[in-house]
């Protein structure tokens, strides 16, 4: 595979499998979307999604992923991400992260959502809103000839300028034939950076986390859920976006 600055260019070939793998993630996401409401528990999410991969013919991404344990990665209300599926019944007023990942053809998909459970929140409902659209907010910025830390800025911006807090601990990523390439990509700009020019055909996970407090991270005791260190909410959206000449085309959307 061709390299720009040690990031991997994809091919149309290489796009098309990543188009079908990402198109899967989000049939899956749809489909335990429908299943979320007060009183369920994340462990019925996580055995839905392993029945959907076997009826996709694809592989759990994240499962034994440096030792993860589920397909899912669900993380409710203060849970940032990497929280495991349990059988604790979600309850109205809760928000759910759904984190989900595949490989299918040697190429994988990755996708995340947040999803509010019965009535909840303004505060909770403004976060949600903010978090998905500072991801249109970095998506949009995609394109080629752009630096890849205007997009990071872009996200910056808007989740300051509606209140909330970017976790810096956790960054986006180009995504390919493995689940993380380079480059990472922050939810901020950072202090020292290099100059990387967006390429057409380079594919990547852009995935703002953010929270109504603070933006300090606690990992709990399994080394995995990791939690903002306030306990504040906090929520997750996530697109796998491949550069074209015409812009950014998000590939783990179904519109
Ligand atoms: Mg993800
Ligand atoms: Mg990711």
């Amino acid at each position: 595979m061709k390299k720009f600055r040690g990031i991997f260019i994809k091919n149309d070939y290489e796009i098309s499998i990543l188009r079908e793998a990402n198109r899967i993630v989000a049939l899956i996401l749809d489909q335990l979307e429908g299943r979320i409401k007060p009183g369920i528990c994340t462990m019925e999410l996580e055995d839905a999604a392993n029945k959907l991969c076997e009826e996709f013919n694809v592989k759990p991404a994240f499962k034994g992923y440096q030792g993860f344990p589920y397909t899912l990665c669900c993380s409710v209300n203060e849970v940032i991400v990497h929280g495991f599926p349990n059988t604790d019944e979600l309850k109205s007023g809760d928000i759910l992260s759904v984190d989900m990942g595949v490989q299918h053809r040697g190429f994988f998909g990755d996708s995340a959502r947040t999803f509010a459970i019965g009535e909840i929140s303004a505060e909770a409902d403004n976060l949600i809103k903010v978090t998905r659209q500072a991801l249109y907010e970095g998506i949009s910025r995609s394109i080629p000839g752009n630096d890849l830390y205007e997009i990071s800025g872009a996200i910056e911006k808007y989740s300051k300028a509606h209140g909330c807090s970017i976790i810096k601990r956790f960054v986006g990523h180009g995504i390919g034939a493995s689940l993380h390439e380079k480059p990472e990509l922050p939810n901020f700009v950072p202090r020292r950076r290099p100059k990387i020019p967006l390429k057409t055909g380079m594919v990547l996970a852009i995935e703002p986390m953010l929270s109504l407090g603070s933006d300090q991270v606690e990992i709990m005791a399994d080394n995995w859920t990791a939690k903002t260190k306030d306990r504040s909410l906090s929520a997750h959206f996530e697109h796998t976006v491949v550069i074209t000449r015409d812009g950014p085309e998000i590939l783990s959307s179904l519109d």
